[in-house]
């Protein structure tokens, strides 16, 4: 159970400090990732460090305008969400998100007709949560690393132990002969076309139920 093909992905930058460390980590091992934004920290600070990510191979995705439970939202306001931050996002880097991961995965029906992009969910390790230690974030990639799947930590405001994680696994995973990929190239390199109309929460490529099992 070694080896394979893993996409790191980032919730909830871009952020000024947090997410162009990342980006030294991915450019010293020459390795993608794929970075869900929030579509109001798309500023003209955050701007030329998404540029950086692009010109590294990285992959921009939707993670909303605000970051709000989309399930509460009128069509109207969703439609606002999802407008909002694809429109900064292509106008700031010429990329069009492709996925879309919903905050908090609050998903319904009625999110799944409106938002016409596959929703992405991914195996986490808490790491929006401070009382998780660093060596805690590095051991549980370690562990839920497997082919074919998504892994999901978060580039927000101060997380600097999934920094200095990140800085640790990266390596230790090509040593486990994993290959980095963008969450597209996931998807395309094992042939499936993720769909939502599909109605699923994707947290591995072969998954065909709404939500993936723990681990
Ligand atoms: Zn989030």
């Amino acid at each position: 159970m070694t080896g394979g093909l893993i996409a790191l992905t980032f919730d909830d930058g871009p952020d000024p400090e947090v997410t162009p460390q990342l980006l030294d980590v991915l450019e010293k091992y020459h390795v993608p990732a794929s970075f869900f934004l929030i579509g109001e920290r798309i500023t003209a600070e955050t701007v030329p460090i998404l540029q950086r990510a692009v010109m590294l191979g990285c992959e921009l995705d939707h993670h909303s305008y605000s970051h709000p439970y989309m399930t509460v939202l009128s069509p109207r306001q969703i439609e606002h969400e999802i407008f909002s931050a694809t429109q900064r996002i292509i106008l700031s880097t010429g990329q069009t998100p492709r996925f879309f991961r919903p905050p908090y995965f609050a998903v319904s029906e009625a999110l799944f007709s409106q938002v016409n992009m596959p929703f992405i969910g991914g195996y986490g390790v808490r790491d929006y949560d401070a009382n998780v230690s660093e060596a805690e974030r590095y051991q549980g990639v370690m562990r839920l690393a497997r082919d074919g799947r998504i892994i999901l930590l978060h580039d927000f405001e101060g997380n600097a132990p999934t920094v200095a994680a990140v800085r640790r696994l990266v390596p230790d995973l090509l040593a486990r002969g994993f290959r980095f990929v963008t969450v597209s190239e996931l998807f395309r390199s094992k042939g499936i076309t993720p769909r939502n109309t599909d109605r699923i929460l994707y947290s591995y490529t072969g998954q065909t139920e709404m939500y993936a099992p723990d681990a």
